[in-house]
């Protein structure tokens, strides 16, 4: 067996008998995977009580080729905790961890989605906005698994998005479909063009200034629910936390 270092965020974790757990966790050197932790329940671990919720620990766990991952040590870096009265923020770390979970296979690493990741679960700690971090998260987070939409050019014909009402999403299609296109496709979400335009923004890789974007609240309840869907078109179902959407907005 070999000791590997990583660093690492807890997803999930469930008592393992009277002083053990099993934690999933999420790490940008291995992706994700669980491991057993023996004797993290004792006063006394190795752990730094640090196997928590969307907890940021370096760890090192010794590579088994079947079954379980051996948790051997961790050392708490961030722990994730919001203020008391900002829920949203609390929800939003909740969703964040369902679409990794979601989105990600076993040993499946991704640094660059790591660190998005981790860099948004410091932002919600830090008090950041919570819509504007959490939608930057969601469109950043399909581009990097490769499901990234069109939003400048229709998908089925080419044509250049103009101000000209009448566009819609197409969730199947992955993007903008202009209006001689819309008859005869189906899941097509109506949107306005400030909305798509914003949305566009917040996927762009090399669009720093995301975190200055405005946006009015009927625009941002919009983007909210075009987020969602997209997400819930491509994992197949809806994810649990979206039920608590509004407080994202
Ligand atoms: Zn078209």
């Amino acid at each position: 067996m070999a000791a590997q270092n990583a660093e690492t965020i807890v997803l999930n974790s469930v008592p393992f008998s009277n002083t053990s757990q099993i934690a999933t966790l999420y790490t940008r050197e291995f992706g994700k995977f669980s491991a057993l932790a023996k004797g993290s329940r004792r006063e006394k671990n190795p752990f730094d009580n640090g196997l928590d919720y969307m907890a940021r620990l370096k760890t090192t766990h010794y590579v088994r080729s079947q079954g379980l991952q051996l948790l051997t040590q961790a050392s708490l870096q961030r722990w994730f905790r919001v203020d008391r009265n900002n829920p949203g923020a609390l929800f939003a770390g909740y969703y964040i961890v369902e679409l990794i979970d979601s989105f990600t296979a076993e040993f499946d690493p991704s640094a660059e989605l790591f660190d998005l990741t981790d860099e948004t679960l410091a932002d919600l700690t830090a008090g950041k906005e919570v819509w504007r971090t959490l939608t930057r998260f969601n469109w950043q987070m399909l581009r990097i698994i490769g499901i990234a939409p069109q939003w400048d050019v229709c998908v089925c014909c080419g044509k250049k998005r103009t101000r000209q009402t009448g566009w819609a999403f197409g969730l199947i299609d992955g993007g903008v479909v202009c209006p001689n296109c819309k008859p005869g496709r189906i899941r097509l979400v109506l949107i306005s063009h400030a909305v798509l335009d914003i949305a566009r923004q917040f996927a762009d890789p090399k669009h720093n200034l995301w975190r200055r974007l405005k946006a009015a609240d009927n625009h941002r309840k919009e983007l909210r629910r075009l987020t969602d869907l997209y997400i819930a078109h491509n994992l197949g179902w809806a994810p649990k936390m979206q039920r608590y959407s509004q407080l994202f907005i």
